[in-house]
């Protein structure tokens, strides 16, 4: 077996990890799961309940979902505007469209890319079957150049083939345009303490990057990095309780019960930043 990134090696196996185990490159540092879970795996990783533990299938998390989503939404398009204002977005892994939602305030035509069935059906009927494609981004419709800006957060460490991907966003990408990108940074703080404990480290995470092996992805699929750094995350207690609910934590699940239960939902839902051991990469296209 190959590096599936940068296609030499050597691999170095580690901890078991979902389907298989994860695996190192010694040559460009990039990680990923191998062997990869099949598709009734990943079917059953992302069914009602994965969506219900980021709130998306309503609820009362969902207004402090929304308003965290909003504020961290609101960093990345700052980020974005630095290179380009207005025009079309793409968000690849759009969810039910709230960063959609945010780009349209801010001036941008927002279109959005789906694979799950529920929440691609939840972005269609706010933003029209002609803007969401329900699938992934190698098979989406939208013609060659149609974009200024892709955004794709919280996605390039899911998808089963990052080299495509990427390639399919260069092509709907203008020669102008920018590609934002959200992913884990195993080079980041949180990874350097927790090791193989890293929070990140999940069976529906195929793929982990750092700067190095991102840059050298984006070279491969005609771009350069322009820019890197830590992400920040606008969070709140009520979205923390249920994520540690349904990741649970011996000591860390119990307390954040504790102290939502204690504070008024005021501030339960009041938002702070943080990072989390994400990295923030804009990409341009270098051919
Ligand atoms: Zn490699």
């Amino acid at each position: 077996m190959n590096c599936p990134v940068c296609g030499s090696g050597p691999l170095k196996k580690g901890r078991p990890l979902g389907s298989g185990a994860l695996h190192a490159c010694q040559s460009c540092t990039a990680r990923f799961i191998s062997p990869q879970p099949t598709d009734a795996e990943l079917k059953d990783i992302y069914g009602e309940g994965y969506y219900g533990s980021w709130g998306l299938a309503g609820g009362r998390e969902h207004e402090a979902l929304k308003a965290m989503k909003t504020a961290t939404f609101g960093l990345r398009l700052d980020l974005i505007s630095r290179y380009r204002a207005g025009g079309n977005i793409l968000d690849v892994g759009c969810a039910t469209g709230f960063f959609m939602e945010a780009a349209e305030k801010r001036g941008f035509r927002a279109y959005g890319v789906e694979i799950s069935d529920y929440s691609s059906a939840a972005a269609r009927e706010k933003f029209g079957g002609e803007r969401v494609h329900h699938g992934v981004i190698e098979d989406c419709p939208f013609p060659d150049g149609h974009f200024d800006v892709i955004a794709m957060s919280d996605l390039l460490e899911h998808v089963r083939d990052p080299l495509r991907a990427l390639s399919a966003a260069r092509r709907l990408l203008r020669n102008d345009g920018a590609i934002m990108i959200m992913t884990p940074d195993t080079d980041s703080l949180t990874a350097r303490i927790m090791g193989r404990r890293w929070t990140h480290y999940k069976p529906e995470h195929l793929f982990y990057f750092n700067r190095r092996s991102l840059s050298l992805l984006a070279e491969k699929c005609g771009f350069e990095a322009v820019h890197f750094a830590a992400a920040k995350k606008a969070m709140n207690l009520e979205y923390l309780r249920t994520q540690f609910a349904a990741y649970p934590h011996p000591l860390l699940t119990p307390a954040s019960a504790l102290l939502a239960g204690m504070l008024p939902s005021g501030m339960r839902s009041g938002n702070f930043f943080l990072t989390m051991g994400e990295m923030t990469a804009v990409l341009r296209p270098s051919r």
